[in-house]
């Protein structure tokens, strides 16, 4: 399969010389040459096999519905409850931004920005970039700051962390439910698909595609 798509990227070298780029490997920094992608294929690096970037087929519809879709469902996260505790009587709910606040009313404040930011602020930021940068170049769109954002989202890709806050969510379901009721909520079951979908989204959203767009549209 890697072998397959290095020959076809050695046959779109030999073929067309004037859409060659130079692309240094992410795994092992060789610096190669790669021709434009057909549509449906992956190029590898010629030295060490790693991924260098793909053309899905679908071209920008596919990646555009699926951060049309993670921001609906990151929306519905946030606005409605993770899960609702009953104890002796007395019922308490909590959302993402809620859950953030409790570490900082129990004096911890460091942990709860940390907790914000990594659940709550990163992806909303990156949501609405990617989907900001793929309506501009979708719909041909001149609309001011898609190359700065489209530099700063795949910085801020780490910091998205909302698979961990998920894990720590499971832990206190487990501890929780021995000494209170739980009602899971609306919010928390988007934010299981929420996380799907924006793993999904991230995996679709191919910068080095999206820069030579950009780089065609001058
Ligand atoms: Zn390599």
């Amino acid at each position: 399969m890697i072998m397959d798509s290095i020959v076809l990227q050695s046959n779109s070298i030999m073929q067309n010389s004037t859409n060659q780029e130079l692309i240094a490997c992410h795994e092992c920094d060789a610096l190669q040459r790669v021709g434009r992608l057909p549509p449906g294929c992956v190029a590898h690096c010629i030295c060490c096999g790693g991924r260098l970037y793909s053309n899905p087929k679908g071209g920008l519809d596919t990646p555009l519905a699926l951060s049309i879709s993670t921001l609906i469902l990151f929306l519905v996260a946030n606005v409605y409850p993770l899960m609702t505790l009953n104890v002796a009587g007395q019922s308490k709910d909590t959302t993402l931004t809620g859950a953030a606040w409790a570490f900082y009313q129990a004096h911890m404040p460091e942990l709860a920005a940390v907790v914000w930011l990594t659940s709550v602020v990163t992806p909303a930021l990156i949501i609405c970039s990617n989907l900001y940068i793929l309506a501009c170049l979708r719909f041909r769109l001149r609309l001011p700051g898609v190359r700065t954002l489209l530099v700063w989202v795949t910085r801020l890709q780490p910091w998205g962390m909302m698979d961990v806050f998920m894990l720590g969510i499971l832990v206190s379901l487990v501890k929780l439910s021995g000494m209170a009721e739980v009602k899971l909520g609306a919010g928390l079951y988007a934010f299981i698909a929420l996380i799907f979908f924006f793993t999904a989204s991230a995996a679709r959203f191919e910068p080095h595609l999206l820069w030579q767009r950009l780089g065609a549209r001058k």
